[in-house]
């Protein structure tokens, strides 16, 4: 059946929220081509794949299963997902541009050798595919023409909004078996270890990330107070994890976490590109800085021009204050 089919993203199961960014970008896509959306997921798991259909208002699903899809692996979903070429008839076939839908797509562009055009922020198919997309890291914007009628497009994460539909659809679960080598199964995530519970800095709605201009590991501790209270994540810069003061896993930016939530406060930060790609998504930004020239100040909708080691104190003394819990 052709159509414009969308690659769920899950962990065992459990739909990634990434995942709704993908389904939003393919029904767009699919109105303005005339197709309809088939969403894919692969691995033989119980799912809540069908849940996420509804939500989003897609109404046909495919399960791509084999014995031996057991859990992630790079090169057999990317198998199972260029045999969908064979088995269905795609017009194009889209996943959101996470590191594993990059991968995935990558891996099945390879294996069947049709085109694959990574972290797209908008795409029209006229007489040949019209597609803007990110590049270095999302500081540079490329417009791209590929011609030919088959193609693999992730879309860039958290340039799509998720919008649920209005009216849930009713969902058509089809199950369709792959052939994939055993060979493949030598990349199958095999253990896993949790180094946060909860949100993550990715998916966290409230961000307070530290720069150089903290000081020294210890003195993050009003960042993380300040993030107890509001609810969010404590995030750093490069500078910061260079320094040692707080492990990769805390970083913001072009070689860390993309992040987009609802406020970023950034203190002590100066803004540098490679950090400002990771944190440009978020919908509010709040610098406290001590340099009203920074990058991080001339760039966020609010900034105060202080030494942070008083204003992130002032602050939660503050938030303590209203809430009377002081
Ligand atoms: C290939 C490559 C990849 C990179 N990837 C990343 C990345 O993923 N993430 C990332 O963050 N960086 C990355 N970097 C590093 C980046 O270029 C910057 O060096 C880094 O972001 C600077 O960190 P910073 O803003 O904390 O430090 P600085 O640039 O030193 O800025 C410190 C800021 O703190 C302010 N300040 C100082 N004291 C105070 C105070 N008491 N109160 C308030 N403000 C104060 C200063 O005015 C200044 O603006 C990368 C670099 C390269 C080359």
């Amino acid at each position: 059946m052709p159509g414009v089919y969308v690659l769920a993203e899950h962990d065992r199961g459990v739909t990634d929220p990434a995942t709704h960014e993908a389904f939003t970008a393919a029904s767009a896509l699919a109105a303005n081509l005339g197709e309809s959306v088939v969403a894919v997921c692969v691995g033989s798991f119980d799912s809540d794949f069908e849940i996420a259909c509804s939500q989003y208002g897609i109404s046909e699903g495919i399960i791509l299963t084999s014995p031996l899809i057991t859990d992630y692996g790079p090169e057999i979903w990317g198998q199972a997902v260029a045999d969908l070429l064979k088995l269905c008839d795609p017009r194009v076939i889209v996943a959101v541009g996470t590191d594993k839908g990059n991968e995935v797509l990558a891996q099945a562009s390879a294996r069947s050798d049709m085109p694959f055009v990574a972290n797209c922020v908008e795409v029209e198919h006229k007489a040949d595919w019209a597609i803007t997309r990110t590049q270095w890291g999302g500081s540079l914007l490329e417009d791209v023409t590929v011609s030919g009628d088959f193609l693999f497009l992730s879309y860039a994460h958290h340039a799509v909004e998720p919008v649920p539909s209005a009216t849930p659809s009713e969902v058509t679960l089809q199950l369709l078996e792959v052939e994939v080598d055993s060979a493949l199964t030598r990349t199958l995530v095999q253990e896993r270890t949790t180094l946060t519970e909860g949100a993550t800095l990715s998916t966290a709605s409230v961000v307070i990330s530290g720069g150089r201009g903290v000081g020294s590991a210890d003195a993050f501790a009003p960042l993380e107070e300040l993030a107890e209270l509001l609810s969010g994540k404590v995030g750093c810069s490069r500078a910061v994890t260079n320094n040692g003061w707080r492990s990769h896993a805390d970083q913001v930016g072009q070689t860390g976490t993309r992040i987009a939530p609802e406020i970023y406060i950034a203190c002590g930060i100066s803004g540098a590109i490679q950090h400002w790609v990771g944190a440009m998504a978020s919908k509010n930004i709040l610098a406290i800085n001590t340099d009203p020239e920074a990058n991080m100040v001339t760039k966020a909708g609010y900034a105060v021009i202080a030494d942070l080691h008083e204003v992130v104190p002032a602050v939660i003394d503050e938030i303590k204050r209203r809430r009377g819990t002081t």
